[in-house]
């Protein structure tokens, strides 16, 4: 489609001649609940001025149809002035007000406004989701981050229906079965935060207000909703409760009062990422909503979300990147806060840094390996470039660099810029630069070197001890080693550890230094006894990978679940999972670490995300002919495990789950049947809703659940949930009908809702099922172009990484894929990322295969 792929030059070329003055946009949604309506009402009109009188210019807009375009009151034909994907009007005047009469379309993919119908009351339900160049399926608008502007919205819905927006609404007037409601103007905004919530949501209101220094009150009514059918499992009261404790600890940090009036979080349906930052509409997945059991971990992520998002209400929102290229400026700084704020404003997730060090950074580690990485301030030529980049790099990596930062230059100096920064560019839009003068004024150093190092290049860096010793085991040199295709300066913590009397791993000192170049040696360290081991990056203060002496290593093995602190375990932990990653550790070895020290892994966030690793190492890193008996060793710990863990646990349903999803001999599938069936029962393990589909999941994969079985559990949960998961396992299940069937589903139709998409991608494609889905690999590679060209862009990155063959493990499937990287350069940069991304993930396996093997 011409023109939908908006340029950075396009943008910069309109940013350049026009300011927006303001939008009102009249959306018309009464036709919602009839499936049969596809499309409803968009009136956009934007009145706007241009420095270059006579100059042409566009409007965004991706609709089935254009009715009407008025200019300055001169109609234009919308047959010539509408391409499908941009409204172009010439013969602009200094003060422009232009009309766009459109029918845009209901989504099924969360591109734009999504609609979604709840199988359990028939309720239809909807909301936008626009980041970053979506608000242009909904109305038209000059889709760039950097022409801010007001934006009025008038929405007209079904009468029995609520609807929300970013500002509050003045007015709401019925009339018929329609009730329609009328927004205040927002503040100055980027067209990607609008949003629009409406249906028939259930939801709980509260209050925060705050005294300012100025003697007045901050008042800001709060609200959190999510559909009427999961009200009984919404508690309102926890993430309203993390809220206020949020508002308070960002006003204290900020100094600058939150500036979008009221602040409502919306939980909504079949939403494609964690959350979006509307001002004062703030959208979550509502996935977290939990209906089931769900172990503290995932309470601390959602928390996590909560603040992350409402820290963008300043970085983002307020303060707002110029185009994509900074899109790191945000997501680096909310990603950061997310952790910093669990942990400052006293939520009870003490823990943060623990998951931000074991399991964020693990994106941050695979994806700064990638042949596609990039450096955090990255070269984002066009919106397809855009969509891509909400990645390991620019969330996770970014946040890690800033926790380096504030350790190099002080938290006191890193957050009087941030003030400053808030202060200075309100309303308006930054790049790199404006951040990087703040810090400088208020930290006195000159952060051009760091910044070139950290955020102008790409890779991660490894740090490896070196330790000699004397004939009585006295330390005479530690050196770190850097290694890396960028040397750093880092400033890290070396934490020196032996056994105490317990038998506990325990610090015994701490030396904190800076890093620089190939060889740094710590002066400190000489003279003290060899410890037994040597933990560099201790606290997590540096982006790095660590490595281990020997000496250091062997301590590991034999005592990983030893160290007492759980910060330095998940350390420990990560830093053995890189190395089974890099092909420097056995598959096997890291399998038989998690079998010896995971049942005494107090933290349960690290735990889970060992049974992850674990399952992949024996499903892509060990060698195949030993697969089998890693399956098995890992589905006998999880049973033994089980068995052992405290009734009514976290751990225990964590390792109840890991059951399920290692779960292969006879003995193991015989107490999955037995729990489904009440047979069987594990003293305080509730086998409940979400439970129970894992468990079927595990029969469904074994070939061991009936079409009458599955069916029968969907009908007793005929949820949207249930659907997903009913929809998995039956894509699941071992036949060659159940993979075609799951294929065409994706390949042939695009009926499917982004929710089921992914469903069927995740039940088709089970390693345990290589040698079923084998036959795909060939077809894959020669759908990829039509796919990106049919497809929108999230569904077509779904099907491209999802159906990548990636447990065929073999050299035949990585010369696939190179004949296909090497017969398509002109393809889609994107797609070829994308493909680029699981050819290289395929060949790390073979590595890390041929570790295992020798
Ligand atoms: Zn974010």
């Amino acid at each position: 489609m011409p023109g939908k792929n908006l340029s950075r030059d396009e943008a910069q070329q309109r940013a350049s001649i026009l300011a927006v003055e303001g939008y009102q946009v009249r959306l018309d949604v009464t036709s919602a609940p009839d499936p049969a309506a596809a499309t409803f009402r968009s009136t956009t009109t934007v009145t706007f001025r241009c420095s270059r009188p006579g100059a042409a210019t566009f409007l965004d807009l991706l609709a089935p149809a254009v009715h009407a375009v008025t200019l300055n009151g001169r109609a234009i034909d919308p047959a010539t002035a509408y391409d499908g994907a941009r409204v172009h009007v010439d013969g602009l005047a200094a003060e422009n007000v232009l009309t766009v009469e459109a029918d845009c379309a209901y989504s099924r993919t969360g591109e734009g406004l999504h609609r979604f119908t709840d199988p359990v009351d028939g309720e239809t339900y909807l909301y936008t989701h626009y980041e970053p160049a979506d608000a242009r399926r909904v109305f038209a608008t000059f889709e760039q981050p950097d022409l801010k502007a007001p934006f009025g919205f008038t929405v007209t819905a079904p009468a029995a229906w609520d609807v929300w927006s970013n500002a509050v609404h003045d007015k709401v007037t019925e009339e018929g079965a329609a009730r329609t409601w009328e927004f205040a103007p927002t503040q100055p905004i980027s067209s990607y935060l609008t949003a629009v919530v409406a249906g028939p949501y259930h939801v709980a209101r509260d209050h925060y207000s705050r005294g300012l220094a100025d003697g007045t009150t901050l008042e800001i009514p709060l609200s959190a909703m999510c559909r009427k059918s999961l009200a009984q499992y919404f508690d309102a009261d926890e993430i309203l409760g993390v809220t206020k404790l949020g508002l308070d600890f960002f006003h204290e940090e900020f100094d600058y009062p939150y500036p979008f009036g009221k602040y409502d979080q919306a939980f909504v349906p079949e939403y494609n990422i964690g959350a979006m930052e509307n001002p004062g509409c703030v959208t979550f997945r509502e996935e977290f909503v939990f209906r089931s059991k769900v172990t503290d971990a995932a309470y601390e992520g959602r928390a996590n979300v909560i603040l992350h998002e409402m820290a963008h209400m300043w970085f983002g929102d307020l303060v707002t990147m110029r185009w994509w290229d900074d899109l790191w400026l945000k997501e680096s700084f909310a990603d950061f806060m997310g952790s910093y704020g669990l942990i400052g404003a006293r939520t009870r997730y003490s823990s943060a840094w623990v998951t931000f060090a074991n399991q964020r950074k693990a994106w941050a580690y695979r994806q700064d390996q990638l042949p596609t990485t990039h450096p955090i301030t990255a070269d984002i030529r066009d919106l397809e470039d855009a969509k891509l980049n909400f990645d390991g790099i620019t969330y996770a990596k970014g946040a890690a660099v800033l926790k380096q930062l504030v350790a190099y230059v002080g938290s006191e100096a890193f957050f009087e810029g941030a003030r400053r920064y808030f202060k200075r560019h309100a309303f308006g839009n930054t790049e790199l630069g404006d951040l990087l003068g703040v810090l400088e004024e208020t930290s006195g150093r000159d952060l051009k070197a760091w910044a070139a190092a950290w955020l102008q290049t790409a890779g991660v860096d490894s740090l490896t001890p070196q330790v000699t010793t004397d004939a009585e085991g006295r330390i005479t040199e530690l050196a770190v080693l850097q290694d890396g295709t960028v040397l750093r300066p880092h400033r890290i913590a070396i934490g020196l550890y032996d056994r105490d009397a317990d038998g506990s791993l325990v610090r015994t000192e701490r030396i904190e230094l800076d890093v620089t170049g190939n060889r740094t040696v710590v002066a400190e360290a000489a003279g003290r006894p060899r410890p037994a081991l040597v933990l560099l990056n201790d606290d997590d203060l540096t982006y790095c990978k660590i490595r281990f002496d020997s000496e250091s290593l062997e301590t590991l093995r034999t005592g990983l679940g030893d160290i007492h602190d759980e910060l330095a375990r998940a350390l420990a932990w990560s830093a053995v999972w890189n190395l089974t990653r890099d092909g420097l550790m056995p598959a096997r070895d890291y399998v038989a670490l998690v079998l010896r020290f995971a049942g005494q892994e107090g933290n349960i966030g690290v735990l889970q995300s060992l049974h992850a690793q674990a399952k992949t190492a024996v499903d892509l890193y060990a060698d195949p002919a030993w697969r089998g008996e890693g399956g098995r060793q890992l589905a006998d710990g999880a049973l033994r495990e089980l068995r052992e863990a405290v009734p009514g646990s976290d751990h225990q349903l964590a390792w109840a789950r890991f059951l399920a999803q290692t779960a292969g001999g006879a003995e193991h599938l015989g107490l999955v049947r037995g729990l489904l069936a009440g047979s069987a029962r594990i003293d305080g393990l509730d086998v409940d809703q979400e439970l129970r589909w894992s468990l079927w999941l595990a029969l469904a994969a074994a070939g061991q659940a009936g079409d009458e079985e599955l069916a029968g559990e969907l009908a007793a949960d005929n949820t949207a949930s249930g659907k997903r998961q009913y929809t998995q396992c039956l894509a699941a299940r071992p036949t060659a009908e159940a993979k075609a069937a799951a294929w065409s589903a994706v390949v042939d139709s695009d009926e499917l809702p982004n929710a089921l998409v992914e469903a069927q991608i995740a039940g088709f494609a089970l390693p345990a099922h290589r040698d079923l889905t084998a036959l795909y690999a060939a077809p894959y590679f020669k759908l990829l172009e039509r796919v990106w060209a049919e497809r929108t862009i999230e569904i077509a990155m779904r099907i491209v990484s999802g159906f990548f063959p990636r447990a065929q493990t073999s050299e035949q499937t990585l010369a696939e894929a190179d004949a296909w990287l090497d017969g398509h350069p002109q393809a889609a940069p994107a797609l070829r990322r994308l493909v680029l991304e699981c050819r290289d993930d395929l060949a790390r396996a073979l590595r890390a295969q041929a570790c295992d093997r020798a």
